[in-house]
């Protein structure tokens, strides 16, 4: 079992790419059939690696490295979903597949962006889906595609009915 990195303090995650990354990953991890959703991770760049599979778990480890170069999170991205493809299907790990498949995953993504910008064109919302969009802000555009995919709507200050008890 290789080591997995130390995650950061979720206050100190990239809260600028989080997004992003987490529907990235949980994109190209439906796209695969893989089961459930992935849940991206943060490390502290430690200058040996960008990214790390949990295949146990079936969580993604990012590198804060990441985090001003989108380029290289989305081929990381498609790098470590390839890898957990190999680990469903009992395969040895194979690295060079595996940068082949993030680096074919950025042209996948580039695709699946300019759809969402067509139907949020055609919806008559010309939001773009990664734009304006902030950790923490009150995000209640009528349309948004990755609603279910973002972070903050599993946070305990997520929108509740007004009578529930917990
Ligand atoms: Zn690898």
């Amino acid at each position: 079992m290789r080591e997995l990195p130390v995650e950061l303090p979720v206050a100190e995650w990239p809260w600028a790419v989080t997004t992003l990354a987490q529907a990235a990953a949980s994109f190209a991890w439906k796209r695969a059939r893989l089961p459930g959703v992935p849940f991206v991770r943060w490390f502290a760049a430690d200058g040996a690696r960008l990214g790390q599979l949990d295949e146990a778990k079936g969580e993604i480890w990012l590198s804060t490295e990441l985090a001003d170069n989108k380029t290289e999170l989305l081929r990381t991205v498609g790098h470590e979903v390839f890898h957990a493809t190999q680990h469903r299907d009992h395969a040895l790990f194979n690295e060079k597949s595996a940068t082949y498949a993030g680096d074919r995953f950025l042209e996948v993504w580039d695709e699946h962006i300019a759809d969402l910008h067509a139907k949020a064109a055609a919806s008559g919302v010309a939001r773009e889906p990664f734009q304006r969009y902030f950790a923490g802000s009150a995000f209640d555009a009528p349309f948004d595609p990755l609603a279910d995919l973002k972070l903050e709507s599993r946070r305990p200050h997520a929108a509740r009915a007004r009578y529930a008890y917990e």
